[in-house]
């Protein structure tokens, strides 16, 4: 089945079942969100009501649960000292609170080494990695280290280094692998055929391994190291490249989460991205529909 959904809000009000809310309203059948504002680390206490009243709902619905995606905010940094502290208790408090969620993946960052080389930024994120495992007790959940585009100092912008991180880590059956299409475009891979990156993939690090896919356009060439979203079809990789690794069926199962650009930073886009994905065609018009609220 597809799983297909995006990123939405999460407000200290309506917690999860807001989330989910909106979730519905794009058409989705999964979504994912952070706990709090991407940028910062202020979080509120989840409200037990609201979690259990999001989980009912999802049960009636047929969600799966499972699939819902957690993202860690972009301000944690694990690969450099003078953010290793902070990072790890906030990481340890953020792996509590999507226990407390009942969520199982939490994406993640792998973070930038800004000057220390990529082999100790290595270093440092997977002791990292390992002190926040030994901090949460019964942890359920797992944490799926995102591919990036290699901007500035970013680690893990190769799978070799992925799998670097991921053999340092213990707790192997906690860790897996989010890929991000834009992420993958921008840091050099083909993604032409996307049967034969998987066949790089399977070799590297391993199909199983994947949690999540994060499908967005990239507003810059192939290499470019640059990691600007597009709008589905309106980038470089294109909508028929994007089709097929939506559609890949060694990928069935796997959350797709959309993380396009607001039109205008006003408008969500996500209900009629979601529409041209089940359809399978694209509207060379839909960005203007959207600004023309012609929908
Ligand atoms: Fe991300
Ligand atoms: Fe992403
Ligand atoms: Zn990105």
């Amino acid at each position: 089945m597809l799983l297909i959904g995006s990123h939405v809000g999460f407000n200290k009000n309506t917690q999860i079942l807001g989330s989910l809310e909106e979730a519905l309203s794009y058409g989705a059948n999964t979504f994912m969100f952070y706990t709090g504002a991407p940028q910062n680390t202020i979080r509120s206490q989840i409200d037990e009501k609201l979690t259990e009243k999001a989980r009912q709902k999802m049960k009636e619905i047929g969600m799966d649960e499972k699939k819902i995606i957690v993202h860690a905010p972009y301000i944690v940094n694990l690969c450099n000292e003078e953010k290793f502290d902070f990072s790890v208790n906030f990481l340890v408090a953020e792996l509590e609170r999507i226990n407390e969620l009942g969520i199982k993946y939490m994406v993640l960052h792998p973070g930038s080494h800004v000057g220390i080389g990529i082999e100790k930024g290595i270093e440092n994120i997977s002791k990292g990695l390992n002190l926040i495992f030994s901090k949460v007790k019964n942890n359920n959940v797992t944490i799926l280290l995102e591919t990036m585009a290699g901007k500035g100092t970013e680690v893990g912008s190769k799978l070799e280094e992925i799998k670097e991180i991921l053999d340092k880590v213990e707790e192997k059956e906690h860790m897996g692998v989010c890929l991000d299409t834009c992420h993958l475009n921008d840091a050099g891979y083909d993604l032409e055929d996307f049967d034969e990156f998987l066949n790089t993939f399977d070799k590297i690090i391993g199909l199983e391994k994947i949690g999540c896919i994060h499908i967005n356009d990239s507003k810059n060439e192939q290499n470019s190291h640059k990691d600007r979203h597009e709008n589905i079809g309106f980038g470089t990789i294109g909508f028929d490249k994007l089709i097929k690794i939506i559609y890949n069926e060694k990928l069935e199962n796997i959350p797709k989460i959309l993380e396009t650009p607001y039109v205008d930073r006003e408008y969500a886009p996500y209900k009629y991205e979601i529409e041209m994905i089940k359809n399978k065609i694209f509207d060379k018009d839909l960005i203007q529909k959207i600004r023309a609220k012609d929908i």
